[in-house]
């Protein structure tokens, strides 16, 4: 009986590996359909100075609204993605996407686009950076381009020249979701960063009390006021979680607290409702 169960264990788990192989194959057509149209879409969320609230940025963000099983998170399709090779075509899209737009902005305000270990081998990603800035007329310096520590697991010195060859052109690398992982502190002195991100957890963490985070984000600060990085605390819920990372001397704050990610058509519609308002 042992013995038949097992084999049932084996007849499912097979039919399971069938059927993840299949959704992926599927979803994967399905992503190639929705680059041609209009389902893949940014929305911005944006990025608060820590002492007056007022905004000082936006993360540009990857929306897929699969036409039947609606919203699909970027933490499932960019595997896809990637996996069909299509993170080079995408990727290059939401650059000149997110250029543009932040070119309609306050003149001061910035833009965050997340780059995946896979878009920055290769030497393409330099020369979309320095085609969407042109078409923009972006500054350079408006343009933050994120990566998390993922991107030092790979070919070190290629993804370093990668790295350096982007900020040679005026953008600020940022590095994303500190703490998550494996980070290491040797990972900030590899590429000049300007900012760095301390992932949610902690900020949760430290906001709870747990004193390890505490300790371990202040150690963040500690060392980012050294390296004169600036810090943005990830997925500020509370005004509880705002204030402890304020009091910690995190310089810029974001959240669900501060705003959700929008498409770009509401965020004039949101000021000029807010406007309205206000007179
Ligand atoms: P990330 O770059 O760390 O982005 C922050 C994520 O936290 C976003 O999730 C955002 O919606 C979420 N978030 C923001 N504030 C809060 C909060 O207060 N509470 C909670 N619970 N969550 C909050 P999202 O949009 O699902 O994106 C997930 C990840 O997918 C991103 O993490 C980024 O790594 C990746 N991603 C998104 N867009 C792109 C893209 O265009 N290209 C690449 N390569 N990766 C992307
Ligand atoms: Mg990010
Ligand atoms: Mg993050
Ligand atoms: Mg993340």
């Amino acid at each position: 009986r042992a013995k038949e169960n097992g084999r049932g264990g084996h007849a499912f788990f097979e039919r399971y590996m069938f059927e993840q192989a299949e959704d992926h194959r599927l979803l994967e057509q399905d992503v190639r359909e929705a680059l041609g149209g209009d389902g893949l879409t940014l929305a911005y969320q944006p990025i608060v100075d820590a002492r007056n609230g007022k905004i000082v940025g936006r993360e540009a963000l990857l929306r897929w609204r699969h036409p039947r099983r609606g919203d699909i998170p970027p933490d499932q399709f960019i595997p896809i993605i990637e996996d069909a090779g299509l993170i080079h075509q995408i990727g290059d899209w939401v650059i000149r996407e997110a250029c543009a737009e932040a070119s309609r902005w306050d003149g001061r305000m910035r833009v965050a686009v997340n780059i995946s270990a896979a878009q920055l081998t290769g030497a393409g990603l330099a020369k979309t950076v320095l085609g969407a800035l042109a078409a923009s007329r972006l500054e350079p310096s408006r343009l933050e381009l994120e990566v998390t520590e993922s991107v030092f697991l790979g070919d070190d010195a290629a993804t370093l020249a990668s790295l350096e060859r982007l900020r040679s052109l005026g953008v600020r690398l940022v590095l994303d979701d500190f703490g998550k992982g494996y980070s290491s502190f040797g990972y900030l002195s590899r590429a000049h960063f300007s900012k760095i991100k301390i992932d949610q957890a902690f900020v949760r963490g430290a906001a709870d009390g747990a004193q390890d985070c505490v300790a371990i984000v202040h150690a963040i600060l500690a060392l980012s006021r050294g390296l004169g990085v600036e810090t943005t605390a990830e997925g500020v819920e509370t005004e509880g979680q705002a204030e402890i990372m304020r009091q910690l001397g995190c310089t810029q704050l974001q959240g669900f607290h501060f705003g959700r990610p929008v498409p770009a058509s509401e965020l004039f519609e949101n000021s000029a409702a807010a406007a309205l308002r206000r007179a």
